[in-house]
């Protein structure tokens, strides 16, 4: 069967929300093209940089990868982090990711959380336990990441910083948030994203519209090694996330472009709803000064490590 859009190459994917059947060539510009046009609308093409957080998972390198043929890859800068988890993090791995972004031309930065929070993954997770707090691996890490990701973007003076986040990741963020009644994270999601505080470097995700099964294929057809290994610390009880991510994948098996659709309907209802919202500024945390939310001293990472022992307010 040969190709629907250039009709001399032999098809290799078929893709269901388009409904047509593309050769690897055409498979690969479908993609740059439409991560280009998200990355014009978030308004990337003019920065002058952009820090990108890169774990060396597929979608991280996939982001590099597309953003570089985008942007002069001189200004755009990559970040990655070592959590300090046993088995998981790998020091070849940080190695292949070097070199890798290196042939595209752009810098690495490489932090750990031992370097920049004082203690790594492990230790947090270990000491909050031993208090007998029952606080998730993943609370930690999500919420230093973002935390060092937008330290970074400050620090190298970056206008946006950008996460490899997909379709599938951005429309189960919109559906947990609807489902837990969280108006204010809702309004944060999407293109145009409001700021909340000058502290806060813009976050952008220019994969946003690109299924998470293309960003698997895009790695594969460009030959990426990618971490594979799975972290520990996943839940073997399923979470919120997996279960709304198993109930969209019915539905878009369903009805192929429905993910597609949920993401723009929202977008265009969200910047609706944000024009006639006013959204304040945020208070900053008493002890490290970056943003918190309303109403608190603390900001939620601070808290952490006060309440497993690991610091004192
Ligand atoms: Fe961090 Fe592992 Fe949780 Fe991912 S699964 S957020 S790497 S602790
Ligand atoms: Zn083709
Ligand atoms: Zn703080």
């Amino acid at each position: 069967m040969m190709c629907d859009l250039c009709g001399v190459r032999e098809a290799e994917i078929y893709q269901a929300h388009s409904r047509k059947r593309l050769c690897k060539e055409c498979f690969l510009n479908d993609i740059l093209a439409r991560v280009e046009k998200e990355a014009k609308k978030q308004n990337l093409l003019n920065a002058n940089k952009i820090l990108i957080a890169v774990s060396g998972g597929k979608d991280s390198l996939v982001l590099a990868d597309t953003l570089s043929k985008i942007v002069n890859p001189n200004r755009i800068v990559a970040f990655n982090i070592v959590e300090g988890i046993k088995g998981y993090n790998r020091e070849d791995q940080v190695r292949e990711l070097s070199n890798y972004l290196k042939e595209l031309g752009i810098d690495l930065i490489s932090t750990s959380f031992e370097k920049s929070v004082g203690y790594t993954l492990d230790q947090m997770v270990k000491s909050s336990s031993q208090r007998g707090l029952n606080v998730a691996a993943c609370t930690f890490c999500g919420g230093f990441r973002r935390k060092l990701i937008n330290g970074a973007g400050r620090e190298v003076n970056a206008d946006f910083v950008s996460t490899g986040h997909n379709l599938d990741d951005e429309v189960q963020t919109i559906i947990i948030n609807l489902l837990r009644g969280d108006v204010k994270k809702l309004l944060r999601i999407g293109d145009s994203q409001p700021k909340l505080s000058e502290k806060f470097v813009m976050r952008v995700k220019p994969l946003r519209k690109v299924y998470e099964w293309e960003t698997t294929m895009y790695a594969y057809f460009k030959g990426f090694h990618f971490q594979e290994v799975e972290c520990p610390y996943i839940s073997a009880k399923p979470t919120m996330r997996a279960k709304v991510r198993d109930l969209l994948y019915a539905l878009e098996e369903r009805s192929p472009g429905a993910l597609l659709q949920i993401l723009e309907n929202f977008d265009s209802l969200a910047e609706s709803i944000r024009k006639g919202t006013k959204l304040g500024s945020l208070p900053s945390c008493k002890l490290c000064g970056e943003p918190t939310s309303f109403g608190r001293e603390y900001c939620k990472n601070c808290e952490l490590l006060i309440s497993s022992g690991l610091i004192f307010a």
